[in-house]
This record gives structure tokens, C-alpha cells and sequence, in this order.
């Protein structure tokens, strides 16, 4: 909940565009911006502000975040925070960044109760606590190259996906049948996935992405960013709701 003073601030943000030195380095470090409409690039400049603004970036272990770092995780994390009524990640307080990958032991209790510890190596993780961790070298090579790997916007989505409370696969949406269409199409996406990996044929989504719905949600926002034309084609029901959701259709140029 904002108080007025937070609001009256944040609206000034919003209307706030970077300083061209800062624009400059935000398209150096996130090309993925540059490809935004005019229209559409005020507005995502001005998320980028309170972004920077609102959530704390802290580096792990004493690693500094420059300010390129914060460029291009605020944003590529804004392109997810377009659409009206976006609330930039209420919940969302810090930013964690790591040099590189990180490991993270995981305890995790079996059938018979009994706890193991699983140990792994991540490049960024999303805790419902309201933290996003992220390691740099990962973040800096996904937001360069076009490959379909995205850690910025993997994680970002996870942290939407959390914020209703359980990490399903499905954000907050605007209605009933928002929602109806969303787990229509998403269910039917993740199935057909599935039966491509048994199969062994070429697959757009990862092997990861047949994890859990949540997996697979991240995974769709990464690719309708970075391959738009692709997503659409192979799995068009998916591609329509992530981009009436998010009120972008990158398939037909980021507008
Ligand atoms: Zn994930």
C-alpha cells in the first residue's frame, strides 16, 4: 500500500526520462529495450525509474553493482511492467547480484521425512520473500545474445507469478475469462511440450520447461521476448495470452 507521498512521487518518475548518458548505456546492456516503439519507450523509461528508485540492488559478498548492472536488470525487468495497472512488483524489495553462478543448497524432505540437501548451481533464482537473485555474467551474456535464455526475465516472471501466492504458472490477471484462457491455453502448451521431449523432436522450450507449469510459464516469457515469431507459431495460444497480458506483441515488432 502506498501512502500519498510515495504515489505523488512515483507519477514523477514515471514522467521522468533518463538522462542520455543513462539511455545510452541502457541500450548498450539491454538491447532487448531498443527494439520498444517510440511511444512505448517513454513509458518503459519511466518504470525503469522507479524501479531503481523503489527496489534495493545489493551484491553479494561485497561484489559492487554498477550502475550498468542496475541498467540492465531494471530494464529488462520493466518490459514486463508495460501493460496499464502494472504495479512494478509490489512485493519485490531487493535485488541480490552475484559475479557468477552461485550455489544454493536446497533442503528438500522425502516420502519417508527424511531431509536432503540438494545442492545447486544457479545463474538466478526467485524467492517468494520478495528478493530476486541473479548472477551477472549470466545476466550480461543473456541480454546480449538472442538465444532464447533470458535470466532477467525468467526470474521477473517467476516473481509475478508469486506474487498471488502460489508459484502455479499463472500471474494476476484482469478477469475470469482472462484467466480461463490463460490455463486453456498454457495447459494444452505444457502437454504438447511434453509429449515432444518423450519424442525426442526439436523443441523450442527447454528441457526445464517440463518441470513444473511454473517452469514452463518463466520459460514462455523468456521466449516471446526473445523469439517471438517463433513462440507464435509453434505455440500460438500461449503467445496470445502472454501478449494480452503483457500488451505487447514483439511478434509484429516490441509495440
Ligand atoms: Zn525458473
Amino acid at each position: 500500500m502506498f501512502g500519498f507521498g510515495r504515489g505523488k512521487r512515483r507519477r514523477a518518475l514515471l514522467e521522468t526520462p533518463l538522462p542520455d548518458a543513462q539511455r545510452a548505456s541502457l541500450h548498450r546492456v539491454a538491447p532487448l529495450v531498443t527494439r520498444l516503439p517510440a511511444a512505448l519507450a517513454a513509458r518503459h523509461e519511466g518504470i525503469v525509474q522507479v524501479l531503481l528508485s523503489e527496489k534495493r540492488f545489493e551484491g553479494a559478498g561485497g561484489f559492487t553493482v554498477t550502475e550498468d548492472m542496475r541498467l540492465a536488470i531494471a530494464g529488462q525487468a520493466a518490459l514486463l511492467q508495460l501493460r496499464a495497472g502494472a504495479d512494478y512488483y509490489p512485493g519485490l524489495h531487493s535485488i541480490v547480484v552475484y559475479p557468477e553462478a552461485f550455489v544454493v543448497a536446497h533442503e528438500q524432505p522425502d516420502d519417508d521425512g527424511l531431509v536432503h540437501v540438494d545442492e545447486d548451481e544457479l545463474s538466478g533464482e526467485s524467492w517468494q520473500q520478495g528478493t530476486v537473485v541473479l548472477a551477472w555474467d549470466d545476466v550480461r551474456r543473456e541480454s546480449k545474445k538472442r538465444d532464447g535464455y533470458n535470466v532477467v526475465l525468467h526470474e521477473f516472471a517467476h516473481q509475478l507469478d508469486d506474487q498471488n501466492g502460489d508459484a502455479d504458472g499463472t500471474p494476476f490477471l484482469r478477469d475470469r475469462e482472462q484467466i480461463e484462457r490463460w490455463h486453456a491455453a498454457f495447459q494444452a502448451a505444457f502437454e504438447e511440450h511434453k509429449r515432444r521431449l518423450k519424442r525426442r523432436r526439436e523443441v523450442l522450450f527447454d528441457e526445464d520447461a517440463a518441470e513444473s507449469p511454473a517452469e514452463f510459464f518463466a520459460t514462455a516469457v523468456e521466449l516471446f521476448f526473445e523469439f517471438p515469431v517463433e513462440l507464435k507459431r509453434e505455440f500460438g495460444g500461449v503467445y496470445d495470452v502472454l501478449a494480452a497480458w503483457l500488451e505487447l506483441d514483439p511478434a509484429a515488432g516490441l509495440g
